[in-house]
């Protein structure tokens, strides 16, 4: 590993790129180069985002093809975007942080050779990045948080309960052994004819309804672990919306609740386990810290509820802005601020070795029993 040099004595600058699902983002993060000046000073100079909706509406989700030509045929454009609005020339950008994995590999292709062919041609680092721990660090982007902490990442793609000790060292504790929550969420709102992506609609209908009117399943109840099940959920609500006389807003506050439900149980299991693990209060943290991102972050009761057991348990709470909860290329960049201070930049050879990786694991020994599944549909 060879430390590159950034053009500015006191702070980095990184372009950071995101093009692993239906989003092409690109972002601009300015923070001091000094790891000791602490955690939560990224200033994001430009973030810019186009979410790929329309592209895919008329097939009922995210087709691999068509994301991957939409994000070739808009990713030059996003970056030039990003950096007129951060006020930024190339030459005064020190690297490109870039995803590398998991996520379609189509898409996930464009963005790693753009990223590649920009370092090359100008000289610049390349951070080949995983998107779930961009994921789990942005918080420090914004806010003052040590490690280690609990982080729950709730998505289209993914729902997993991962111990974050430190840059690149994660301990997975939990993960869906069927579909991912927002999926069950995306699904379940289009067998109630709700419009893709169905996560906010859902919630919408659900403060009409009635959330005691039907008894739904409590996934893996007796399963030991923290994983997680949702497709339970999804057949559940088939099943009623079978029956006669059954109004849409009961049956999307009952499949809200019990999804609410499932996740803050997993959680708390996650947290009487990390509350064994030495250090888990971190130095000098009077309490340990759940971090909750992904787009489904986004719902209240789902937030209320991890709320309120954090409260129960004296854990502190904390839930990025929902720009930064969804894909976005200032959590790129951010985790590429972090790989630079921390002095694990690699090498250039390395970098531009790098392939795309449709799977990529943060923990290649996650806690608990190996299992298939966890990802059904292309959502990432
Ligand atoms: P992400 O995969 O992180 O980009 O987040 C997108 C996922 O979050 C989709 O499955 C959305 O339906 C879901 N989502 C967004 N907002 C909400 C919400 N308010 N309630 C439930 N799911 C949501
Ligand atoms: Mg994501």
């Amino acid at each position: 590993m060879a430390q590159p040099v950034s053009n500015n004595s006191d702070f980095i600058t990184l372009l950071g790129i995101e093009t692993s699902c239906d989003d092409t983002a690109a972002a601009i993060v300015r923070a001091p180069l000094e790891a000791s000046a602490g955690a939560g000073d990224g200033e994001i100079l430009a973030n810019i985002i186009y979410n790929q909706f329309a592209d895919h509406s008329a097939y009922g989700g995210v087709v691999p093809e068509i994301a991957a030509r939409a994000h070739v045929e808009r990713i030059d454009h996003i970056i030039e975007q990003a950096l007129a609005q951060s006020g930024c020339v190339l030459s005064q950008i020190d690297g490109i942080a870039v995803t590398a994995g998991p996520g379609l590999i189509g898409g996930v292709m464009v963005g790693l050779t753009t990223a590649k062919a920009m370092a090359l041609s100008h000289s610049m680092a390349l951070i080949p990045v995983n998107h779930l721990e961009a994921h789990g660090l942005t918080a420090r982007m914004v806010a003052a948080l040590d490690f280690p902490y609990l982080l729950l990442l709730v998505s289209g793609g993914h729902t997993q309960l991962l111990w974050v000790e430190g840059v690149g060292r994660y301990r997975r504790l939990g993960t869906t052994i069927d579909d991912a929550v927002g999926e069950a969420f995306d699904k379940t709102a289009q067998l109630l004819g709700l419009p893709n992506p169905g996560g906010p609609h859902l919630e919408r209908l659900a403060k009409e309804g009635d959330a005691t009117r039907f008894a739904m399943p409590r996934p893996l109840l007796k399963r030991a672990g923290c994983d997680f099940s949702f497709s339970g959920l999804k057949t559940a609500t088939r099943h009623l919306l079978d029956e006669e006389n059954v109004r849409a807003a009961d049956i999307a506050a009952c499949f809200q609740a019990a999804a609410s439900a499932h996740l803050t149980a997993r959680t708390e299991r996650a947290m009487a386990l990390c509350e064994t693990f030495e250090g888990s209060r971190g130095e000098g943290i009077a309490s340990p810290h759940l971090v909750v991102a992904g787009g489904v972050a986004a719902n209240e009761t789902i937030r209320d509820a991890l709320g309120g057991l954090c409260h129960q348990r004296g854990w502190e709470m904390f839930v990025p802005e929902a720009k930064l909860c969804t894909d976005n290329g200032a959590m790129i960049a951010w985790t590429g601020i972090e790989y630079w201070r921390a002095g694990m930049v690699p090498d250039a050879n390395d970098a531009l070795a790098m392939q795309a990786r449709p799977r990529w694991p943060l923990d290649n020994n996650p806690e608990g029993p190996r299992h298939g599944g966890g990802k059904k549909g292309p959502k990432v």
